[in-house]
């Protein structure tokens, strides 16, 4: 089978699903003109622990899509250090899905409002021609477009097809999934808990233990995130003392690493005829976290790849310019620059102020919902980290020969 298209979507996930909504919802392109192309057969399993910020829920819903699968509201935040609770801040942050279940819904909705989805197709070939892109799949057709989109996420297919190199680091996380246990009192009373200890052991990043729905039945969904700035060190050990202290053991799991791509100042965001969105672009350094971001990037993509259908001629250095301007890029590049800060040799006094300070920790719930801070939010964060600086400086011991 082959067929010809205006564009070509490659990964059906959030970024790739939304991208074709938001193109014929927010900008009328008419039914058959997008092609969304994957190599799994949905609902597929997308190893993630499915917290989605109201922030994307809301541009959904901006459109009148719901995505209506079981899932667990997030009422709030615990930030821990091994035994001891160091912040709880009430906010409604989202909800936490099964991927199975909410990219299948997305992909659906698209399909519905008029994008061909091939499933169980895979790229395999790309090659630029006079009449734009050919796309080789892995069930042996051709397809042409005049856009490709790759949102095939971390091990994007396409970027390497395109010949464009990785970051210098990619994150690392590991995630399984338990039945709910006595030690689970955030994830109990529908709070995410954050577990700073792991930064004790070297790891550049934190455990996690997230309420989710398996099934009609409570779980916890459990894992490590480690940012791997460092590069080299292995957070499997960290996470087996984490779990251990939860009364779970690793040696009774099965786990595999997946890596995670950052976004981060000189990402590339697109190109002659192509652009990058979701995790094939990149994702929050400092959480681990995309599923949000995925869909904001699409929703910028969807007007640029619109102009392109409009007018024949995709203008990717707008793409580029316009997202690093939006509040999405903006929250990417911040926390690119956080991320070394929180996690690095000297990010003590950052992560004991942020997770302290319960201004900090109120922020920080807004800025993950994707709300403005403003100048004066800024400002007090500044001064605030700044005393907690000034402070631990005042309190070192100085030297016997000073
Ligand atoms: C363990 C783990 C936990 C995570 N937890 C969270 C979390 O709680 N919250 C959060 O926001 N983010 C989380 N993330 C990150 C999140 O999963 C990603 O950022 C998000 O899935 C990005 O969406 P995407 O649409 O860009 O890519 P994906 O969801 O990865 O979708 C890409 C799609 O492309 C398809 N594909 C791949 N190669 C090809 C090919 N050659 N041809 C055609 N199709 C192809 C795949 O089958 C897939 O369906 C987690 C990630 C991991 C690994």
């Amino acid at each position: 089978m082959s067929g010809s298209f205006d564009v070509a979507v490659v990964g059906g996930g959030p970024a790739g699903a939304s991208l074709a909504t938001f193109l014929a919802r927010e900008h009328g392109v008419g039914p058959g003109r997008v092609v969304i192309l994957d190599k799994a057969r949905f609902p597929r399993e997308k190893p993630c622990a499915g917290a989605i910020s109201s922030w994307g829920l809301r541009a959904l819903r901006d459109v009148d899509v719901h995505v209506d699968v079981p899932c667990v509201e997030m009422r709030g935040v615990r930030v821990l250090d091994g035994d001891n609770v160091q912040t709880t801040h009430m906010s409604d942050l989202g909800v936490v899905v099964r991927r199975s279940d909410f990219d299948h819904a997305l992909l659906r909705g698209a399909e519905r409002d008029g994008a061909r989805v091939r499933e169980g197709e895979g790229l395999v070939g790309l090659t630029r021609g006079a009449d734009g892109w050919t796309l080789r799949t892995s069930a042996g057709a051709d397809m042409v477009a005049r856009v490709v989109v790759a949102a095939d996420g971390a091990g994007s297919v396409t970027r390497r097809l395109l010949g464009l190199g990785e970051p210098h680091r990619k994150g690392h996380l590991y995630v399984l999934e338990t039945g709910e246990r006595p030690e689970d009192a955030g994830p109990r009373g529908d709070l995410c808990d954050f577990d700073l200890a792991p930064n004790g052991a070297g790891i550049e990043g934190y455990y996690w233990d997230f309420p989710t729905t398996i099934a009609g039945t409570r779980a916890v969904s459990r894992g490590i995130y480690h940012a791997n700035l460092s590069r080299g060190r292995e957070p499997k050990p960290a996470l087996a003392t984490s779990l251990r202290e939860r009364g779970l053991d690793i040696a009774s799991v099965r786990l595999k690493p997946f890596p995670t791509r950052p976004f981060v100042a000189g990402s590339q965001t697109g190109g002659d005829g192509w652009l990058l969105v979701g995790e094939a672009c990149g994702i929050d350094a400092t959480t681990g976290e995309g599923i949000a971001q995925a869909i904001l990037m699409a929703r910028i993509a969807a007007r640029h790849v619109a102009a392109a259908i409009r007018s024949g001629a995709l203008d990717h250095a707008a793409y580029g310019r316009e997202l690093r301007a939006s509040r999405v890029g903006r929250h990417l590049l911040q926390s690119a620059w956080l991320c070394p800060h929180v996690y690095g040799p000297r990010g003590g006094v950052f992560r004991r102020y942020l997770t302290r300070s319960p201004y900090a920790c109120a922020s920080g719930a807004r800025w993950y919902k994707g709300e403005p801070l403003g100048f004066g939010a800024h400002a007090r964060l500044a001064i605030g980290l700044g005393a907690a600086l000034a402070t631990i400086s005042l309190r070192r011991p100085t030297s016997a020969r000073a």
